[in-house]
């Protein structure tokens, strides 16, 4: 029988109602054992958890987090067969795009999961999310990457969005098709299987103030463009602009600041506020003045994963051209590169 390693970090999986509205909760180990006993938890796979102290509402994430989660990982990597991670659902696409990007190829399956009801309460999705993520976990034909399940869905990680605030099917991957779907069995997709390799467990230095996005809208701020492009300390920016990859041109100052910052080293990824597709950087002039001002198309990235590889890489050194190239390359099944030609 495979044995897992489940982390949990908090997130609505495991609060408990306050007159305040939801808290992170403690003796999450006593409910969850007492919870799966109550929903056939003999018949899954044997685990270990380890609570990873504060619970946190996810919503309260920083990036050292995730330094904290490849840290306990690496410890317990080898004795496990699968690993599970129980997260708030806020914020649970960045960190399942931050993992994959950190840990790189992987020998085991890494499935995040979470829940809109917490566990014990009346119709909580928690027992059915855990269970498939254990599941998947402890598949022998599990893709050996960063997965997210939830509500009968198995999404690439750095693929996945919360595209649901209330629905308990909160999470797709609008531009990658499901690793896997259950029914009354979990059919998994090997098709698209990224290749399996030995994770990286090396820290990554995060600072907050490296990396920003900017997300375009009617009435965008000429000055405060400005002050965000001119600051120093800024060396990546995920720009999330209209349709195909269109910003509004603010009269050639957008191209002109943008074009400044690219030339101070600074990397900058266009994507898209459409839920589904990607840029096409240069289909119409607005969105031309990109490439002509060094702005890197970022194809289908969701701005999660834009913005989490920004901040992985950086973290871990990359800079200049090495970085434009990284960003430029689908790492981790992240984004899907046109067609040649
Ligand atoms: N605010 C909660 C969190 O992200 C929401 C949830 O888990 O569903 O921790």
């Amino acid at each position: 029988m495979p044995r897992l390693l489940i982390l949990y970090t908090g997130g609505t999986i495991g609060m408990r109602p306050s007159p305040a509205g939801y808290v992170p909760g403690e003796g999450f180990a006593e409910r969850l054992e007492t919870q799966l006993a109550a929903h056939g938890g003999e018949a899954l796979p044997t685990y270990r958890l380890v609570e990873m102290a504060p619970a946190i509402d996810s919503a309260n994430l920083e990036p050292q987090a995730w330094n904290r989660l490849v840290e306990a990982l690496a410890r317990h990597w080898a004795d496990h067969d699968g690993m599970v991670i129980l997260h708030g659902t806020d914020t649970l696409a960045y960190t399942a795009s931050a993992l994959s990007f950190m840990l790189g190829a992987l020998d085991k399956p890494v499935v995040l999961t979470g829940a809109q009801i917490p566990l014990g309460q009346p119709r909580s999705d928690a027992p059915g999310n855990l269970a498939l993520a254990m599941q998947a976990a402890a598949h022998s034909a599990a893709p050996r990457e960063v997965c997210l399940a939830f509500h009968d869905r198995l999404l690439r990680g750095n693929r996945a969005r919360k595209v649901d605030s209330l629905a308990m099917a909160a999470f797709d991957s609008p531009n990658a098709p499901w690793l896997g779907q259950a029914g009354i069995e979990l059919q998994l997709d090997t098709t698209a299987a990224l290749p399996a390799g030995q994770p990286d467990f090396t820290a990554a230095r995060f600072e907050d103030d490296r990396v920003a996005l900017l997300h375009c809208h009617p009435g965008l701020s000429r000055r405060l463009v400005a002050s965000l492009l001119e600051d120093p300390t800024l060396q990546g920016l995920v720009l999330v602009s209209y349709g195909t990859g269109n910003p509004p041109e603010l009269s050639g100052e957008l191209a002109a600041h943008l074009a400044r910052a690219t030339a101070r080293g600074v990397a900058i990824v266009n994507v898209t506020q459409c839920h589904r597709s990607g840029v096409r950087q240069g289909a119409y002039a607005s969105g031309g003045a990109l490439n002509a001002a060094g702005v890197i198309a970022g194809q289908d990235l969701t701005p999660e994963a834009a913005l989490t590889k920004l901040q992985v890489l950086l973290g871990r050194g990359l800079r200049g051209a090495t970085l434009r190239q990284a960003m430029a390359t689908a790492l981790r099944g992240e984004m899907s590169l046109p067609a040649a030609g």
